[in-house]
C-alpha cells in the first residue's frame, strides 16, 4: 500500500525563486490529500503531476503563505467540471476566513465544498484504514497540526502452520486471517491466534504548519515514520523563532527526537535563507538522534515514499 508524501511548497510566509509557500501533498492507495495550499498550489500540482483529486485539504491556519492557494485551486476544479466534494478542514473559528477565500472565485464551485472546523484531539477526517488527527500548535493565531495514523495492519498469517493443523486451503484461510475462528471437517476448531501473528503497526505523518517546539506534536504519534516541522530559523535567528512563533531547525531536531520519528523534513524556511540551507540541516543533524541523513530540507517538488517499519510490503 503505496504511501508518497510531495512536497509542493517549502517556503516560509515569503516566497523565492525556488521556494513556494506551504503545501504538501500526500497520496494514498487512491486518495490524494492536501496540506495547506499557499498561493501558486495548483501550478506546483501541475509541474510536480499530481493530479487535482484532492478529497480532503487540511489547513493548519488561516495567515496567507498558507491559504491563499485555494480560491485558484478551487477554480480550476470548477473549469474542469469537478462533481466530488471536497472537505476543507480549518481550525476552530476559522469558518468566515474560508468562506472569504471561497467567496473570491465570484461563481460557486460546481461541487460542494464542506468546511470542518476542528481543534486539539480532533479525528478530522476517518478513512478505511486511517485517520487525519488534528492536533494544538503553537503559533500567533488558531492553529492546528495535523497526523495521518494508519491503523493496525493484522499479523501476519502463517500458511505454513495453516496447512499442517489441516485447514484447506481456501476461504477458510482468509477467515482466519480475518480473525474468525474455523472448524475442519473432523471437528476440530483452530482459533486464529495458532496461525496469525500480532497485528502491525501502520504508518505515520505529523505535519506541524506554523509552530513554536510543543508538547502536542510530541504526543499525537508514537514515534512517526515522518516528522514534518516548521524550521523558519537556523541558530542566528533562535530569538526571532521565538517572537514570531515559530520554530528553528534545531529544536524541530529536539522535537523528532522526544516523538522517536524516523525522518525529519525541515519545512517553512525563512527567505533570507534562500539558496542556503546548510545551516538547517547540519544543526539539526547535531541533535538528531536518528540517522544524519534522515534529516533534510526538501526542495520543492521533492517526494518520499513512506515503507512500513517492518518493511512489510502489505
Ligand atoms: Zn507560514
Ligand atoms: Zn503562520
Amino acid at each position: 500500500m503505496p504511501l508518497r508524501v510531495t512536497f509542493l511548497g517549502t517556503a516560509g510566509a515569503i516566497p523565492t525563486t525556488d521556494r513556494n509557500p506551504s503545501s504538501v501533498f500526500v497520496a494514498r492507495e487512491g486518495e490524494e490529500l492536501l496540506f495547506d495550499a499557499g498561493e501558486g498550489t495548483q501550478r506546483q500540482m501541475m509541474r510536480f503531476g499530481t493530479g487535482f483529486s484532492v478529497s480532503q485539504l487540511f489547513v493548519t491556519h488561516c495567515h496567507g503563505d498558507h491559504v491563499l492557494g485555494i480560491p485558484g485551486l478551487l477554480q480550476t476544479m470548477a473549469f474542469n467540471d469537478r462533481e466530488e466534494p471536497l472537505a476543507i478542514h480549518t481550525p476552530h473559528g476559522t469558518r468566515g476566513q474560508i468562506k472569504g477565500l471561497i467567496n473570491a472565485l465570484g461563481n460557486r464551485p460546481s461541487f460542494p465544498v464542506r468546511i470542518n472546523e476542528v481543534g486539539d484531539g480532533d479525528v478530522a477526517y476517518r478513512a478505511d484504514e486511517y485517520e487525519v488527527r488534528a492536533f494544538g500548535t503553537d503559533h500567533d493565531t488558531r492553529s492546528v497540526g495535523y497526523a495521518l495514523l494508519e491503523d493496525d495492519r493484522k499479523g501476519r498469517f502463517d500458511r505454513e502452520r495453516a496447512e499442517e493443523l489441516g485447514v484447506p486451503v481456501g476461504p477458510k484461510f482468509s477467515r482466519l486471517h480475518e480473525g474468525e475462528s474455523v472448524e475442519l471437517e473432523d471437528g476440530t476448531v483452530v482459533d486464529p491466534e495458532q496461525v496469525v501473528g500480532d497485528s502491525r503497526p501502520g504508518r505515520s505523518i505529523v505535519y506541524t504548519g506554523d509552530t513554536r517546539p510543543t508538547e502536542a506534536t510530541i504526543e499525537v504519534a508514537d514515534d512517526p515514520d515522518l516528522l514534518i516541522h516548521d524550521a523558519t530559523f537556523a541558530d542566528d535567528r533562535a530569538d526571532r523563532a521565538a517572537e514570531t512563533a515559530h520554530a528553528t531547525a534545531r529544536q524541530a531536531a529536539e522535537i523528532a527526537n522526544r516523538a522517536g520519528a524516523d525522518r525529519l523534513a525541515l519545512l517553512h524556511l525563512s527567505s533570507r535563507y534562500a539558496g542556503y540551507t546548510a545551516d538547517h540541516e547540519e544543526q539539526a543533524r547535531e541533535v538528531f538522534a536518528g540517522d544524519p541523513d534522515a534529516v533534510f530540507v526538501p526542495d520543492d517538488g521533492d517526494a518520499l515514499e513512506i515503507p512500513y517499519p517492518d518493511g512489510d510490503e502489505t
